[in-house]
């Protein structure tokens, strides 16, 4: 295994620490030669073992296993949902449900391989920007590996549950002005004048590596099969890729067949993508005052955007927006017909969905795929704003009378 550049085709050593490609500036990815993956892969424990992001860890670049630091990440459900597919309009519809994961989002599938690469480096310190999730996920598994971490966030813009979760677990917290893209910026900036501090943002290919497990659990729980089509929302881009990567590993050693079209789901206020894809654009062009309620994904410059756009272009993709009011329908939908509650970014991919059967870019006979990246108790002020208030009964015959109203 190595590491190589998307732009420039530069390939470096796996342990090398570089977060971009030190010739181009390019992403780094990190790459397998198929014959040496089949020569890691176990196929009886593939069959025998539930899913978990180390299940796969054949796929997975670590030359240490003894020094694996989980919290036992992976292994969500994937719901089928007969009651949203026929609200939706397809034959057949999965919830991959991410809010799951020990911090509530699939960034612990990244960490726990990120903060193992951390150790493996030797490092003392991690750090990251985010819009929440990043931070949260990182703070605890900094905490588990007794490791400092930093993290930085856009002040004021980060939902509730996120923020409780990331100073419970301990993170050096610094909340700066301005939005997620000038954070990460900022970020970028110390790592590169704090030598010991390793950076663990999006743009760490090994998060990436780890992320990948998302599409390999998709197929291991549907019997190692592909679906048509696999629906992400696109915030800083790397999910979308890493699940990619996840069916590209699994069909290039033949464990699958195929790869599903990977369908991205961004906000109409952040939606460069977007943009791209349906302008047959290679390059996007950021969007400066990104806006809506799914605060994961209010982003506007995203670095893993020639990721995202290869994933789409290679799988026969599309891409997609969609309003805050959508997204509020769709969470209400995901609730009340599922039992599934999940933050506004995730709730973009069935609002997403929907817009592309009303379109025919989806047929109405495929087995579709959501990932729903996050739990809804990240964000509970959102979600009360959008449902209705509790009734106040101050007596038995009040109470009765206000559930007659039901
Ligand atoms: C991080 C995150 C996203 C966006 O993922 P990217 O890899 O940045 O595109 C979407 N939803 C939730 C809940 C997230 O935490
Ligand atoms: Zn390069």
């Amino acid at each position: 295994m190595r590491l190589e550049c998307i732009e420039c085709g530069g390939k470096f050593k796996i342990h090398e620490r570089f977060y971009t490609c030190p010739k181009c500036g390019g992403l780094l990815e990190v790459e397998f030669e198929p014959s040496e993956l089949k020569r890691r892969l176990d196929r009886k424990r593939l069959r025998a073992e539930p899913p978990s992001v180390w299940k796969y860890h054949a796929f997975i670049p670590i030359l240490d296993e003894s020094k694996i630091v989980s919290l036992g990440e992976g292994g969500t459900p994937l719901y089928r949902c007969d009651r949203l597919a026929r609200e939706v309009r397809v034959r057949e519809l999965y919830v991959k449900f991410e809010g799951a994961n020990p911090t509530g989002s699939f960034k612990d599938r990244g960490m726990t391989v990120g903060i193992t690469k951390a150790l493996e480096l030797g490092a003392r310190t991690v750090a990251c920007a985010s819009t929440g999730n990043t931070s949260a996920s990182l703070a605890a598994y900094a905490a588990k590996a007794g490791l400092r971490c930093v993290v930085l966030l856009p002040k004021g813009k980060v939902a509730r549950g996120k923020l409780a979760q990331t100073l419970v677990y301990g993170a050096r917290t610094i909340a700066i002005k301005g939005n997620f893209d000038q954070a990460l910026a900022l970020v970028r900036r110390i790592c590169e004048e704090r030598k010991d501090i390793y950076l663990l943002n999006s743009l760490n290919p090994f998060r990436l590596q780890g992320q990948k497990s998302i599409g390999f659990e998709i197929a291991d729980q549907l019997g190692w099969k592909v679906p048509d089509r696999v629906v992400v929302p696109m915030g800083n881009c790397a999910n979308i890729w890493a699940i990619y990567k996840g069916f590209f590993e699994f069909d290039a050693v033949g464990v699958t067949k195929g790869i599903p079209a990977m369908m991205g789901i961004q906000a109409e206020g952040a939606k460069p993508i977007v943009d791209a894809v349906k302008g047959g654009l290679d390059k996007f062009k950021p969007v400066k005052k990104p806006e809506t309620i799914a605060t994961a994904i209010r982003i506007g410059n995203p670095v893993n955007g020639p990721k995202a756009i290869r994933a789409i272009r290679t799988s026969r993709g599309t891409a997609e927006a969609v309003s805050d009011k959508e997204i509020i329908k769709a969470q209400k939908s995901m609730a009340r017909l599922e039992g599934i509650g999940v933050e506004p970014a995730s709730a973009s991919t069935i609002a997403g969905l929907k817009k592309l059967v009303r379109q025919g870019a989806v047929k109405r006979d495929e087995c579709v795929v959501c990932v729903a990246t996050g739990c809804v108790l990240k964000d509970p002020e959102e979600a009360m704003k959008v449902a209705e208030r509790p009734r106040v009964a101050l007596s038995y015959e009040e109470a009765l009378k206000k559930i007659e109203r039901v």
